[in-house]
């Protein structure tokens, strides 16, 4: 029985890193300032905090100026919407990464409309969305841009291949399949009201797993062959130390004989997240700054 290749997203993350640090010298010597990425946390979920201080950490090893705005979770909306303001209007402000999810009494969607988007390194903005649909340069959100950058890795000219997006979220899943579309696939976007998804998965050359349920993809509905991106994280409390286990959306261990290749949860498609946020960065600072970004 042949095994297919487990993607090293963490290896390919760190190159990615590196690269943007080089972008981020030669910009540096260019304009004599550094990119810099504004955070805003609001609230305490311990979650978002480790992933703030994680963005915050790389932010300064690529060479960027990291700016971390922490607010408490009864912050009123009009404060949150002056404070995009203030950071929209400063100069040293290359990229705003409003962290989510924020407090039920804010609207998100009016926070991500308030972001000027050549600051929206996040890729949520609507003038994003709407560019990135209608094939025009845009800044792309950071999860599905990384997917991609895998796959091109692993099988180099995409066009013309069948691609099953699974989960259709304004984050991964929609602007997945944009990118594909545009890679010149063949894409089908499956969600939790598709008939019979195990044969839709099994059509395709390429599945983006982005559901959020663990293990949900079996093996048997992969065609062999395939190259399978598993976006998904899910805690499992499974384990006898307490300390519980992450798995991705895909029953990796059935899948690995039917794949060409796949990511694997932790350290596929998760460290490249954050490599690509500093990536986007990088690129709204030359767009500032009317340079062309390195590719
Ligand atoms: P959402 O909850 O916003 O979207 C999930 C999608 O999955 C929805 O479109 C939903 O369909 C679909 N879905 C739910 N159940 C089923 C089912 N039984 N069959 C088929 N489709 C189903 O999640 P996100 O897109 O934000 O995230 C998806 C996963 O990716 C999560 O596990 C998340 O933690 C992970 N993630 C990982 C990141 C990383 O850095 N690696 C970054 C972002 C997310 P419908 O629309 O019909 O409800």
């Amino acid at each position: 029985m042949t095994i297919g290749k487990i993607i090293d997203g963490k290896g390919f993350a760190a190159g990615l890193r590196a690269r943007v640090g080089e972008g981020v010298a030669a910009f540096v010597e260019e304009t004599g300032r550094k990119p810099g990425l504004a955070v805003v946390l609001v609230g305490e979920d311990p979650a978002s905090a480790v992933y703030v201080r994680s963005k915050g950490k790389m932010t300064v090893e690529v060479g960027m100026e990291s700016m971390e705005f922490r607010r408490p979770a009864g912050i009123s909306a009009e404060e949150l919407l002056e404070l995009i303001d203030e950071l929209n209007h400063d100069e040293r402000v290359d990229g705003i990464l409003v962290q989510l999810p924020l407090p039920a009494h804010i609207d998100e969607r009016a926070v991500i409309a308030a972001i000027d988007p050549a600051k929206d390194v996040d890729g949520f903005h609507v003038t994003n969305a709407g560019l990135l649909a209608t094939g025009q340069e845009a800044l792309v959100p950071c999860t599905p841009l990384g997917c991609l950058m895998l796959l091109k890795d692993e099988l180099g000219d995409l066009s013309g291949m069948e691609a099953v997006v699974i989960g259709r979220s304004n984050i991964v899943g929609k602007p997945m399949a944009q990118l594909l579309l545009a890679e010149n696939c063949t894409v089908t976007i499956a969600h939790s009201r598709t008939r019979d998804i195990a044969s839709v998965v099994h059509r395709a050359d390429i599945v983006v797993a982005a559901v959020g349920r663990a293990e949900m993809v079996k093996g048997d509905w992969i065609r062999p062959g395939a190259t399978v991106i598993d976006v998904g994280i899910n805690r499992l409390a499974d384990t006898e130390d307490g300390k519980g286990r992450l798995v991705g959306d895909v029953a990796t261990a059935e899948a690995l004989p039917h794949v060409r290749a796949i990511t694997p949860v932790p350290g596929g498609v998760g460290p490249m997240t954050i490599a690509v946020l500093l990536r986007n960065t990088l690129v709204a600072a030359h767009a500032r700054a009317g340079l062309v970004a390195p590719a």
